[in-house]
């Protein structure tokens, strides 16, 4: 990191999920410094503080934290955690209108501490709130986009690994559309190494029938409210998934990642925020990828669009 620009992660919200994408960030050296801004005095101060007590143990960076946004001045990624969450039975959908009204007052404020940042979106209901986010900053769509399937695909990848005693990384699968109920597992484009799932026959290594894939959509469909009911929130898998889109963008990777971007006549589907395999680098999403799906798929990704419109356009966008 050290023959790198000198770059700056701001976060917006320092609850579960915020405070623990900085600390994933801090493991991993992504960045030079990282700025927690909330409006939790106090919450922030302790976490800001957690997280400088342990710089002796990783790369060097700078922390801060703040109750004063201008804590997220210069910032080159911006990304926003802030608001409501889920409680237990509830949908991501249902905290749709509070997160809005939170954005609305947030976004004039970032625009001024950092007109050049890459806005990254984290806070629930993702898909939505990165369309409203576009709307209100009026950015340009490569800069403001959310990290959409990114965690239910590699809950995806995880599981199918675990049934195939195969690594997580030789597992290539997406889920696409919502990152919520109408999400779809992309199974006819997946593989382990270059065999495709359809093809997995391979002794003392799992099975793939029909009802082991429902088992295993299923489960990721469940695990957010899984985690928390047992613990409250999520927290160590979506800051890895968020940490890992940083990487990519402030180390400009090229990484294909599902993040959730504005389509334009993607298999015709046009003016929604969702999830499709992206290449995503220093300038933000490049571009979505024409990944191969079958009859099924396209007419799930289709109806997870509607279901996502029509929450934005009930909110007035
Ligand atoms: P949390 O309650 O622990 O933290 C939210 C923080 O936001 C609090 O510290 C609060 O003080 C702060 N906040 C509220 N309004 C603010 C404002 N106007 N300005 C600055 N800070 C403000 O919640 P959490 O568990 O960290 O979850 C945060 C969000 O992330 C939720 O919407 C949750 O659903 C979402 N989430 C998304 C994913 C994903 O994959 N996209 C995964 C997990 C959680």
């Amino acid at each position: 990191m050290t023959n790198e620009p000198s770059t700056k992660i701001g976060i917006i919200g320092a609850g579960a999920v915020g405070a623990t994408i900085a600390y994933a960030c801090l493991l991993r050296g992504v960045s030079h410094q990282i700025s927690l801004y909330d409006i939790g005095t106090e919450k922030v101060h302790a976490e800001t503080l957690d997280l400088n007590h342990g710089m002796q143990f990783v790369p060097p960076a700078q922390v801060n934290g703040s109750d004063d946004i201008n804590v997220l001045a210069g910032s080159d990624v911006i990304v926003m955690t802030a608001g409501a969450k889920q409680k237990p039975g509830q949908s991501r959908l249902e905290i749709a209108g509070v997160n809005t009204e939170i954005l609305r007052k947030i976004i004039p404020d970032i625009l001024r501490v950092a007109p050049d940042a890459i806005l990254l979106l984290v806070t629930n209901p993702v898909d939505v709130m990165t369309y409203v986010a576009q709307k209100l900053s009026g950015l340009p769509p490569a800069r403001v986009f959310g990290s959409g399937t990114v965690l239910d695909s590699s809950r995806f990848r995880y599981l199918i690994g675990q049934q195939c005693s195969v690594a997580v990384q030789n597992v290539h699968s997406y889920i696409v559309g919502e990152h919520g109920d109408s999400e779809i597992p992309l199974w006819s484009s997946s593989s382990i190494g270059a065999v495709p799932l359809n093809q997995w026959h391979v002794p003392g290594h799992g099975s793939l029938a029909e009802s082991d894939r429902n088992t295993i959509f299923k489960d990721v469909q469940e695990a957010a409210a899984q985690v928390i009911h047992g613990k409250g929130a999520t927290n160590y898998a979506v800051g890895l998934a968020v940490c890992n889109i940083l990487e990519c963008i402030l180390h400009n990777e090229n990484r294909v990642l599902p993040v959730s971007s504005l389509l334009q006549n993607y298999r015709g589907i046009s003016d929604v925020c969702l999830s499709v395999p992206c290449l995503v680098n220093r300038n933000g999403v490049e571009d979505t990828l024409p990944v191969p799906m079958n009859v099924d798929e396209e007419a799930g990704l289709r109806a997870s669009a509607n279901r996502i419109r029509e929450v934005v356009r009930s909110l007035g966008f």
